[in-house]
C-alpha cells in the first residue's frame, strides 16, 4: 500500500499522493465541501468541488470520524487562505479518488477539543476515542520518546534491561498486595509486584552489575488523588556504588531528558540542591519542597534531592521502616543497627528526588550483608521464624557474596505528567483506572463464572 503521512504533504506541492485517515471535521457549503482529514501525524484540508460529480456526491455523505482513503493532488493554497496554525496550512488536497473504508457512529463527545471539559468517566469509557484527540496522542508520543531516551541513555552507560516476574510473592513494601490465586496449589497465592525490589537486588547478587527496567508495579491502595492501582517505574540498580554515584547518574539523566526532549523548559538550579530530611521539614514543612521561584511559569523545573532520612519510625506496634527495609544505614550508623541501639537516631542512605513539589523518585544503597538485613527485621520485631519464612531467600542469597549495591526507582507516570504540564497521571496513561480502581471500558473488575472459581478453589461469601 502506498501511503503518505499527512504531515509530509506540506512539501509535496504538485504531486499526487494517497492519504489514509479520519474525517476530523466537515464543512458543507453546498457547492464546496471542505474536509479536514486526520492521521496520527497531523491534519490537512481537502476541497471537493462540484466539477467532479461522483466524488462530490460521495463526499456529501461523509461524517465525523469516518475512515477514508483519498488519492489527491497537493495544491498550494492562495495566500489569503493560508492557515499558519497547522504545519500543512500552506497546502490543500484536490481529490482524485475517494474511498470510504469505514463509517462511524456519532462520537459520544467532541474529540477536536483538549477534552478536559468532558466528564472523565465518560472519556475513560470511550478511551479509544479520547486518545484520538491531539493532546492525548501527543502525550503518548512524548511518553514513548522519553522511555526510548532513557533506554538508549542507560544502554550507552552499560545497563541491561531485564524483565522480572509479574507473578511473584508478597513483599513488605508498605502497601497491600494484589494477589492471584493458584490453580495448582489450592489455597496458595501469587502476588503482583509492588516493585521489582527483591528481584533487582538478586540480579546484583547474580553479577549483572547494572540493571534497569521500565517496570509495572501494582499496589492495592485506595486510589485517591494521583495514584493508580498499576503504574510504571523506571527501576534501576547498580553494583559497587555509593550514594553519590547513583545520585550523579540520575541527575545527569534527568538533565539530559529535559535538554533533549523539553528544550523549552528551564531547570532552575544545577546541580540540583540537596537538603537533609531535617532541613527540608524545618525550612519547607515537607520532604518534597516546591522550590520554584516563579510558580506561574509552566516551563520552570525545580528539582531537588532530599537525603538523610531517619531509617525507622515508631508506630503503635513498635518500629517500622520509613522507606525501604532493604536500605543500608549511613555507614556511621551501621554499628547502631547491628547492635540495635539508638534506633530512632539511625539515618538511612535513602535519597528522594522531587520536582516542583512532587516526589518523582527514591532509592537507597542496600544492606548487602545478611547480618545487616536481619538486624532491620529484628528491629521491626519480626521473629526468627518469620524472617526466615519471608526473607530467607534474600538472606541466603546475600550469604553467597552479594556485592555492595544500590539503586532507585522513578515514578515515570508522574514525571511525564509534570513535564507535559498535565493535571494528573491519568492523562499520560493510555488506559488508566478510575479513582475507585475500575476500568470502565472493559468493565473490570468483574465476577468469574462458577467453573473458573471452582478451578481456583474459591468460594464467594455473599
Ligand atoms: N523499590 C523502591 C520503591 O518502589 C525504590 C527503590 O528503592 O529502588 O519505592
Amino acid at each position: 500500500m502506498k501511503r503518505t503521512s499527512i504531515v509530509d504533504i506540506k512539501d509535496l506541492v504538485g504531486e499526487t499522493v494517497d492519504v489514509y485517515g479520519w474525517v476530523h471535521t466537515r464543512r458543507d457549503h453546498g457547492k464546496l465541501i471542505f474536509i479536514d482529514i486526520r492521521d496520527r501525524s497531523g491534519m490537512a484540508q481537502v476541497v471537493f468541488t462540484p466539477g467532479n460529480k461522483d466524488i462530490h456526491e460521495l463526499a456529501s455523505q461523509l461524517r465525523s470520524e469516518w475512515v477514508i482513503h483519498l488519492k489527491g493532488k497537493i495544491n498550494a493554497r492562495p495566500d489569503k487562505m493560508v492557515n499558519a496554525d497547522i504545519p500543512t496550512g500552506k497546502v490543500e488536497i484536490e481529490p482524485i479518488e475517494l474511498e470510504i473504508l469505514n463509517k462511524s457512529e456519532t462520537p459520544p463527545f467532541p474529540i477536536d477539543t483538549n477534552g478536559l471539559e468532558i466528564g472523565e468517566e465518560h472519556r475513560m469509557k470511550y478511551r479509544y476515542l479520547d486518545l484520538r484527540r491531539e493532546r492525548m496522542a501527543k502525550n503518548m508520543v512524548t511518553r514513548h520518546k522519553l522511555i526510548k531516551f532513557i533506554r538508549d541513555y542507560l544502554d550507552d552507560n552499560g545497563f541491561l534491561e531485564i524483565e522480572t516476574p509479574i507473578l511473584t510473592k508478597s513483599t513488605p513494601e508498605g502497601a497491600r498486595d494484589y494477589v492471584v490465586p493458584s490453580r495448582l496449589y489450592s489455597g496458595s497465592f501469587y502476588a503482583l509486584p509492588q516493585s521489582p525490589q527483591q528481584y533487582k537486588q538478586l540480579l546484583m547478587v547474580a553479577g549483572l552489575e547494572k540493571y534497569f527496567q521500565i517496570a509495572r508495579c501494582f499496589r492495592d491502595e485506595d486510589t485517591r488523588g494521583d495514584r493508580q492501582p498499576e503504574f510504571t517505574q523506571l527501576d534501576l540498580e547498580m553494583s559497587f556504588v555509593e550514594r553519590e554515584d547513583v545520585i550523579r547518574l540520575n541527575e545527569e539523566l534527568l538533565i539530559s531528558i529535559v535538554k533533549n526532549l523539553y528544550p523549552e523548559k528551564k531547570i532552575q538550579e544545577i546541580p540540583f540542591p540537596r537538603f537533609s530530611y531535617k532541613e527540608a521539614i524545618e525550612k519547607y514543612g515537607t520532604d518534597k519542597p516546591d522550590l520554584r521561584t516563579d510558580k506561574d511559569d509552566p516551563n520552570l523545573l525545580a528539582f531537588c534531592w532530599v537525603i538523610d532520612f531517619p531509617f525507622f519510625e515508631k508506630t503503635n506496634d513498635g518500629w517500622t521502616f520509613t522507606h525501604n527495609p532493604f536500605s543500608a544505614p549511613k555507614p556511621e550508623f551501621m554499628d547502631d543497627l547491628l547492635k540495635m541501639e539508638n534506633i530512632g537516631d539511625i539515618l538511612t542512605t535513602q535519597y528522594d528526588v522531587a520536582l516542583n513539589g512532587s516526589e518523582i523518585g527514591g532509592g537507597s544503597i542496600r544492606n548487602h550483608t545478611p547480618e545487616g538485613l536481619k538486624a532491620v527485621f529484628k528491629i521491626m520485631g519480626f521473629s526468627e521464624e518469620r524472617i526466615n519464612q519471608n526473607f530467607g531467600h534474600m538472606l541466603e542469597a546475600f550469604s553467597f557474596g552479594a556485592p555492595p549495591h544500590g539503586g532507585i526507582a522513578w515514578g515515570l507516570d508522574r514525571l511525564v505528567t509534570l513535564l507535559n504540564n498535565e493535571p494528573n497521571i491519568r492523562e499520560v496513561i493510555a488506559f488508566p483506572k478510575t479513582g475507585d480502581a475500575r476500568d470502565l471500558m472493559m468493565d473490570s473488575p468483574s465476577p468469574l463464572d462458577q467453573k473458573q472459581l471452582k478451578e481456583l478453589h474459591i468460594k464467594i461469601e455473599k
